[in-house]
């Protein structure tokens, strides 16, 4: 390919097979992703993305876009083709006086708490802070304040986004509304988003962490889980997580975070750390960033990861004693399997006031597969698709678009449930040739297939 043309436009850098950081460039979180892009275009402005983004048309490149590079299934790499990269794009302005901030498309989690916090203000979003703030934000993006002020889309005022012909829009309430509405939700389909603002919220010190208790209690814990969370107040988010400890021993875990006064938060959180006798309450009052990066260490870069998920209305005995069952069949210690639970303001936007369908599944199970040896890949793929399988019967037949693995179209399609049908027409206006089609893809057609 000459990629002369592109690099005479281009500041930042250009990375071909052969050249001195292409491989580092080419890696991502999920070292089970292995793909050689023909050229990796590493982005310093929106100058750069809108170079990139007219190269790759003009010579019918087939397009990836890396943000944070924590899509499991490695949509953020393309074999051949280009891959956009906004890795580099990461700062983030707070504007101290509307309590909002703007992010570049390429930061990360940890780069917005980081400067959020000076200003003792919170985004919502996610709970690893290498993962990137787009490509979370398209997905919907659930965390530690969902229940108290919603998912990041919800709490998102605008996009800048370059479409796929090359034009540099404003994505708003008032401009571009379509898609505004469609970014919200849909993924990576409609352009590349070079930055994003949102609105923060008050957040500075939360109570937080960690309960730990042993395997054996793990169903009387997680009926308790469930049971507590089903009244807990919106300041309260809390995930169960059946896992390892470091040494291998199986344990249960209750991650928590109560975002409103300490005092209160102690108030609350008392049915819960009351519960059975846990071997650690790690429970404490912390930086909103620390609470932010408890997790961090569970998901380094490097290792090998396969993920199932599935949302489900409600959680039932029957459903917890499957999840349980399972967890005794993991076949790494590295793996977990993880019950989520939103609702509370995220529950209350309507399912078509965004392109993120499913408001009325506030519970969310994964199965997280994780090892380190290639291969032994086939056993840590069928437990976790056997474990979504197990739980079938209790799913609502729908899915977290951020959460997807490599899937068919007809479970992407689930992602985007009822809002397909609008969220293909929005594609067909902004990307008529489906130029963006790395991602869970939207078809510029009208759809035929929805979700629950
Ligand atoms: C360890 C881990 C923890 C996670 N925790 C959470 C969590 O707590 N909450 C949650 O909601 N999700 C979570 N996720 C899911 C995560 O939100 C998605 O995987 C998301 O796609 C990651 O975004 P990224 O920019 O890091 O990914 P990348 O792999 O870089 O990009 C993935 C896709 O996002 C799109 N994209 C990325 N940046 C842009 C951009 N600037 N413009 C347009 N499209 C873009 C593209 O379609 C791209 O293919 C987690 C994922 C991992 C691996």
């Amino acid at each position: 390919m000459d990629i002369q043309p592109l690099r005479s436009a281009f500041q930042g850098q250009l990375f071909e097979p052969g050249d001195t950081g292409y491989d580092a460039a080419r890696q991502i979180w999920n070292a089970s992703i292995d793909k050689r892009p023909g050229l990796i275009a590493r982005c310093s402005g929106v100058a750069d993305v809108v170079a990139a983004v007219s190269f790759a048309r003009e010579n019918n490149l087939l397009t990836a876009v890396r943000g944070g590079g924590h899509n499991v299934g490695g949509r953020a790499l393309c074999d051949e083709g280009i891959v956009i990269d906004l890795s580099r794009m990461r700062s983030v302005h707070v504007d101290m006086g509307k309590e909002t901030v703007r992010v570049q498309g390429g930061a990360t989690l940890g780069d917005l708490d980081r400067e959020t916090h000076v200003f003792r203000l919170a985004v919502p979003c996610g709970i690893v802070p290498k993962t990137g703030i787009a490509g979370l934000t398209l997905g919907g993006g659930v965390g530690w304040l969902v229940r108290k002020y919603g998912m990041s889309i919800d709490n998102l005022l605008s996009c800048q986004v370059v479409t796929a012909d090359s034009r540099v829009l404003t994505a708003d309430a008032s401009e571009n509304a379509d898609l505004f509405w469609a970014l919200r939700g849909g993924g990576g389909n409609f352009g590349i988003v070079t930055s994003l603002e949102f609105q923060a919220h008050r957040v500075h010190t939360v109570l937080g962490g960690l309960l730990l208790y042993p395997r054996n209690v793990a169903l009387d814990v997680i009926l308790h889980f469930r049971d507590f969370m089903l009244s807990a107040p919106d300041e309260v988010t809390a995930y169960a997580a059946l896992l390892h400890g470091p040494d291998g021993t199986p344990l249960v875990a209750i991650i928590v975070c109560a975002c409103g006064s300490i005092s209160e938060g102690e108030r609350l959180l008392k049915p819960l750390r009351g519960f059975g006798t846990p071997i650690v309450d790690a429970i404490q009052p912390m930086p909103m960033p620390a609470m932010q990066a408890l997790l961090g260490p569970s998901f380094p870069d490097g290792n090998q990861n396969y993920w199932k998920s599935t949302l489900q209305r409600e959680l039932s005995d029957e459903a917890i004693a499957a999840i349980v069952s399972h967890a005794e069949r993991m076949k790494s210690p590295l793996s977990a399997l993880v019950v989520e639970y939103y609702g509370g303001a995220a529950g209350r936007v309507p399912s078509n006031a965004t392109a993120f369908p499913h408001r009325d599944l506030p519970w969310d199970i994964l199965f997280i597969s994780q090892w380190t040896d290639a291969a032994e890949t086939p056993v840590h793929k069928d437990w976790a698709r056997a474990g979504e399988e197990l739980l079938r019967p209790f799913s609502a037949n729908a899915h977290l678009l951020s959460a997807l693995d490599v899937e068919p179209d007809d479970v992407i399609n689930t992602a985007f449930g009822s809002n397909l049908p609008r969220l293909a027409a929005v594609k067909k206006k902004y990307d008529p040739a489906n130029f963006f089609r790395m991602n869970c893809n939207v078809k510029p057609t009208p759809a035929q297939t929805e979700g629950h």
